[in-house]
């Protein structure tokens, strides 16, 4: 039986508002989990962790694991007093793209350019590299081998009471609430 994470932080007011956090978080997010347990009742799916559901299903049970799994992925990469840049991670990604603000506008380019619901991912490989992928509906990178770093949600549920149909106004104001020491131990761990 899965349930729904605990939000570690109160509020990320005024870059998500908490309407849409609440909304987000106790209503999309709910839906997934009631959804997944429902379709893996009475299966050996019940005692698999998440990732491996995500990396063995297909159809709605697919949809709605991997929702969770990005959603958790999500919501425990922010923070209220979030920790700058440090360590390995910013030195890879200033290795690949020069500067973090380069990087950070690829990122948001991806997200953006996007068509319909889905997700931007930054993902390390094995040896360490990191690539931005798009991913659309409930897709997660850890079914190409990929370890996933960070995400940002381009559903329009997770922007659209704050920013209407403005998603790149969104994903570039996301910046300021990314925590990077979660980013980080993502990384090297
Ligand atoms: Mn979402």
């Amino acid at each position: 039986m899965f349930t729904l994470i605990e939000l570690p932080y109160a509020s990320l007011a005024p870059v998500i508002s908490d309407q849409t956090l609440a909304f987000h978080h106790g209503k999309h997010l709910q839906t997934y989990v009631d959804n997944l347990n429902k379709l893996i009742a009475g299966t050996e799916l019940e005692k698999k962790p998440l990732e491996e559901i995500v990396k063995t299903s297909e159809g709605g049970i697919f949809n709605n694991a991997g929702q969770i799994l990005n959603h958790n992925l999500y919501f425990t990469q922010f923070s209220q007093a979030p920790q700058a840049p440090n360590g390995k991670l910013q030195k890879q990604i200033e290795k690949q793209w020069g500067t973090l603000e380069a990087f950070q506008k690829e990122f948001e380019a991806k997200g953006t350019g996007l068509f319909g619901s889905g997700w931007v991912w930054l993902s390390a490989q094995t040896d360490g590299t990191l690539v931005i992928t798009q991913e659309s509906g409930a897709g997660n990178p850890v079914t190409k081998g990929l370890k996933p770093i960070l995400t940002f949600d381009v559903w329009e549920h997770a922007y659209y009471l704050d920013f209407q149909n403005r998603r790149s106004a969104h994903l570039s104001a996301l910046w300021s609430i990314v925590d990077w020491n979660v980013l980080e131990r993502r990384y090297t761990e």
